[in-house]
């Protein structure tokens, strides 16, 4: 399973471009096989790592390739992740399904330079939050001002989450002026400081409490 290349988005050049492969090599390999011998017809898990460089401007990346396979029979790359440059500083984890879809749109979005869709995408992450919170209210406006009456954010996400909606209304309905790039990078940001706030470090403040809980018992 030798590639030549990787498609992966490079944020020097701000877009999807041709990586190619500079060195490789194979990281930790687990057989089902309970003894040496029986190995060559178990399933295996395995990860693959890969050095890369932007074909445009050589910018570096690691690239982690989880894979599964029977030896001699099939190997098939079951997840591909960017471990460098990493997208976010903080992981966006614990997302809520609905959440995550479009928050991957919202992404897939920008990195395709399609930043009206980006932004109305952010905009949906907002409102599947509400939803999965089970915040009501007529309209995201008001929806939002509860989220915070209710504690889920504070003041400064309120003011985030207004621009979201602000801006994802723009990009839904005035058909002249279209979302600048420098718009939408914001605004996805913001997004993900939200999601961040209210699912992923929330669950792992909530972890790390039982945690803290179960050791010092
Ligand atoms: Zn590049």
């Amino acid at each position: 399973m030798q590639k030549e290349s990787f498609n992966v988005f490079c944020p020097e050049c701000n877009m999807l471009v041709e990586a190619k492969v500079i060195t490789d090599a194979t990281g930790k390999f687990q057989s089902d096989a309970l003894n040496p011998d029986d190995e060559v017809d178990a399933m295996y898990n395995a990860e693959h790592y890969t050095v890369c460089l932007c074909r445009r401007c050589n910018h570096p990346f690691l690239i982690k390739e989880s894979l599964q396979g029977v030896p001699a029979e099939f190997e098939t790359v079951t997840d591909t992740v960017v471990l460098y440059p990493t997208e976010s500083k903080i992981a966006i984890e614990y997302l809520p399904n609905s959440i995550h879809s479009a928050y991957i749109q919202a992404l897939r979005s920008y990195k395709v330079s399609l930043f009206d869709p980006c932004v109305l995408m952010c905009r949906k992450c907002l409102e599947g939050l509400c939803k999965i919170l089970n915040v009501s209210g007529s309209n995201l406006n008001k929806r939002l001002e509860k989220l915070k009456e209710e504690k889920h954010i504070d003041d400064r996400l309120l003011k985030w989450g207004h621009q979201i909606r602000l801006i994802g209304n723009e990009a839904a309905h005035d058909i002249d002026t279209p979302i600048s790039k420098k718009d939408a990078q914001d605004i996805l940001e913001f997004t993900e400081a939200i999601l961040i706030y209210v699912f992923s470090l929330t669950q792992r403040y909530e972890a790390l409490m039982k945690r803290r809980q179960t050791t010092s018992k």
